[in-house]
């Protein structure tokens, strides 16, 4: 019963595919109904919560903007008229050398990646304050931690989230609002492609990874599910790792 869902619903960002499709299902599994959000349509993502029976609803939202963060908010309570979790997973990645980034590529990364996650949380705990309590599942990265290549607004961004994290925590803690975080690894997903076209950085990667092989999206279900239910309500602040040992090395 710690891990049961059953009765919850969940808002789950960028949930099309990757990590945020793997999410979404792994929280139907637990028994959750599921929104997701999203600038494209999520249509194999409802398939597999139809088949597990739970409830479905696909909301179209481009979260580089503010812009939607309401009305994803009032679609979603239209589902059940309520919201237990909400999973921020939509993420942009841009790659280039520091000397060339541009200003409109760094605005969009944090926009989509800080901004737009900062303002559904408050949307969401606005609501989770009247309704008694919630949980809030930041998706970070291990850029939360580590400087990376090339990705200067990724790792701002992402790092920026794992204090956001603990500052939310910190205030709505009170409240019964779990906010924690998830730093995924290096994850066989479109975020990664680039990496793992080029036969040297995925041959380095890979050497560094005490479980000798990528994350695939499923390997996050566990740590979704737990950050989700009621096994993890003296959890909070929390940015945790699923990497396959990779800060450990
Ligand atoms: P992905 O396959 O590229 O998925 C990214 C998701 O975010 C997609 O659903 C994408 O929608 C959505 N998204 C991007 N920009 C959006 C926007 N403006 N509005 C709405 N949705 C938007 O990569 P992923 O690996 O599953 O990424 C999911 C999260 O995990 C991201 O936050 C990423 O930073 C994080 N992460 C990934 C890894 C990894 O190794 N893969 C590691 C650490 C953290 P579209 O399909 O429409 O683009």
């Amino acid at each position: 019963m710690l891990f049961n869902l059953a009765g919850k619903t969940a808002l789950v960002t960028g949930a099309n595919t990757g990590i945020g499709q793997a999410i979404a299902i792994a929280l139907a599994e637990a028994g959750a109904d599921i929104v997701v959000a999203g600038r494209s349509e999520a249509a194999e993502t409802g398939a597999g919560v139809a088949a597990l029976g739970r409830g479905f609803l696909d909301v179209r939202a481009d979260l580089s903007s503010t812009e939607p963060v309401r009305r994803v908010m009032d679609e979603a309570l239209a589902l059940n008229g309520r919201l237990d979790i909400l999973v921020n997973n939509a993420g942009i990645i841009h790659r280039a050398d520091s000397l060339d980034v541009v200003e409109e590529d760094w605005d969009t990364v944090m926009d989509t990646n800080l901004k737009s996650v900062f303002f559904l949380c408050q949307a969401a705990a606005r609501h989770m304050v009247r309704s008694g309590g919630g949980k809030i599942v930041n998706i970070a990265s291990l850029l939360s931690f580590q400087g990376g290549i090339r990705v200067p607004a990724y790792t701002a961004s992402k790092s920026a989230l794992a204090g956001l994290t603990r500052a939310l925590a910190n205030e709505w803690a009170a409240h019964g609002i779990n906010v924690n975080a998830i730093a995924p690894g290096y994850f066989d997903t479109g975020n990664t492609a680039a990496l793992r076209a080029d036969p040297a950085r995925e041959r380095a990667i890979l050497a560094r990874i005490p479980a000798e092989r990528w994350g695939q999206p499923d390997d996050l279900a566990g740590a979704a599910i737990f950050l989700a239910s009621r096994a993890s309500d003296y959890v909070h602040g929390i940015v945790l790792p699923v990497d396959g040992g990779w800060l450990a090395r």
